[in-house]
């Protein structure tokens, strides 16, 4: 057999494989990555190219690709066991992560269900919460809060309680009706207006919201601090907890979709910790495996769990599954995923990696074709803008973001762009050569794109 090389593998692809997220005709002229293997940070290619994934290969990789640890945890557990169903059933992967997940978290989220992405783990909170509610003799409440901007996933219930328009526009029709808050995305704020008053000052909406809808509503869902799928957007800890403080004297529940920023991307494991808040739900997936397999996980509380147990003839029971429910071989993932954060100064060490994240993009900041750069932790996001002072914004049309994607890549690092906003969120275990490097090339990239 020859050996393959990229292009080979691209047209062959072209013929079979329907792309996410993607407008397949674009493949006229913007070049597939076949990608041979992984190590650490890097993909290579078949042509002996290679990428820094500066957005861990959307958002899950936590500890570098082929990951020494994860990769021997999982040979293991491949020798035992590589799934069985888990109604009336159980294993130790699953009971053992469950454990420590809770450990883990907020006090009081006690009770692990298990779904197999992200969006289905956002569909068992919606479906939990509404139940829970239906089960308690208040069949009212039956509608949900989400924040403008909000990202919650791609299935219709998730894509409901989501409101990213590129994304949802087209099925409005098919989707649940939903009642949208304004973010408090600081990205608004008021010139010389510090983050936390900005957050404050927003919460108005969502009081008066509560104010007049909690009889109807079941509960509130929010990506806690940011916003990632819509533009990285951020704001402060202050709003949560002020959401939580009004979800609890109206009545409503709180989910927290930490799909995206759980597992130490804001700078603490979980981000609702630097609000202090206890959601009632907190959907958990993408980092959860490292980004090795699908997995996610609603925790949720005795109360609500007490709301569903009783007898068999009453049919109170939340009779949700999916094939794949808590499989041992994700669930082995996660778990080395936890001896990882336990073993090594994780959190510390985003620290000092985030700190020169910061450094490497501070010279952008000035460009005239930045309006922000703005970071939370593990995630900083850079603002493209076509008129600086007005923070007008570039025509969507004129795919800016892309034309950084393309210079990134012929420079060896994958930058994936919302739009106008470039962004990383790399791998933990980036040295800090690839962070001087991603600066470089972002810079480069800016620089193209706003021409
Ligand atoms: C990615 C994401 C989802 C959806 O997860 P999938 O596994 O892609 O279905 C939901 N919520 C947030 C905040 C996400 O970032």
């Amino acid at each position: 057999m020859t050996r393959l090389d990229n292009q080979q593998i691209a047209e062959r692809d072209l013929r079979v494989v329907w792309h996410p997220c993607t407008q397949m005709k674009d493949h006229e002229t913007l070049p597939l990555v076949p990608i041979a293997r992984g190590e650490g940070p890097w993909l290579y290619d078949f042509d002996g190219r290679r990428y820094l994934d500066a957005i861990s290969s959307w958002w899950v990789n936590l500890f570098g690709h082929c990951n020494p640890t994860i990769n021997a945890a999982l040979r293991q557990q491949l020798g035992r066991l590589e799934h069985v169903i888990l109604a009336g059933f159980t294993h130790e992967p699953v009971l053992e992560l469950s454990e420590r997940l809770v450990k883990l978290l907020p006090e009081g989220l006690t009770r692990c269900f298990y779904a197999d992405n992200g969006s289905a783990g956002v569909e068992v909170a919606v479906k939990m919460s509404y139940h829970y509610w239906l089960n308690r003799g208040q069949p009212a409440k039956r509608r949900f809060v989400t924040l403008s901007n909000s990202y919650h996933g791609e299935t219709l219930g998730a894509l409901s309680v989501g409101d990213v328009a590129l994304y949802k526009q087209v099925y409005q029709p098919l989707l649940l009706d939903v009642i949208t808050v304004p973010s408090p995305d600081c990205y608004a704020r008021e010139a010389g207006e510090d983050w936390e008053s900005h957050s404050r000052r927003m919460f108005a909406h969502m009081e008066a919201t509560l104010e007049r809808h909690a009889h109807e509503v079941a509960a509130v869902i929010v990506e806690p601090l940011v916003q990632c799928a819509g533009g990285m957007r951020m704001y402060h800890p202050v709003w949560l907890s002020m959401l939580r403080e009004a979800c609890d004297r109206h009545g409503v529940h709180l989910i927290a979709d930490e799909i995206a920023v759980g597992f130490g991307r804001t700078g603490t494991l979980f981000a609702c910790e630097q609000a202090s808040i206890r959601p009632d739900f907190i959907c958990l997936s993408k980092g959860l495996t490292s980004g090795y397999l699908p997995l996610s996980v609603v925790v949720t509380t005795e109360d609500v769990f007490d709301a569903f147990y009783d007898d068999y003839t009453k049919l109170s029971a939340f009779l949700h599954s999916h094939s794949f429910t808590g499989n041992p071989l994700a669930c082995t993932a996660a778990l080395a995923t936890l001896d990882l954060f336990a073993s090594g100064q994780v959190l510390e060490r985003n620290r000092t990696l985030a700190a020169r994240m910061a450094r490497a993009a501070a010279p952008l900041a000035d460009h005239p074709g930045v309006g922000e750069v703005r970071q939370t932790g593990m995630i900083l996001a850079i603002e493209m803008v076509r008129d600086r002072l007005g923070r007008q914004p570039f025509d969507w049309r004129e795919r800016r973001g892309l034309r950084a994607y393309r210079h990134a890549l012929s420079r060896e690092v994958l930058l994936r762009p919302l739009g106008n906003v470039l962004y990383w969120m790399p791998p933990y275990v980036l040295t800090d050569e690839e962070v001087d490097l991603l600066g470089v090339v972002t810079a480069e990239s800016l620089e193209l794109a706003c021409a």
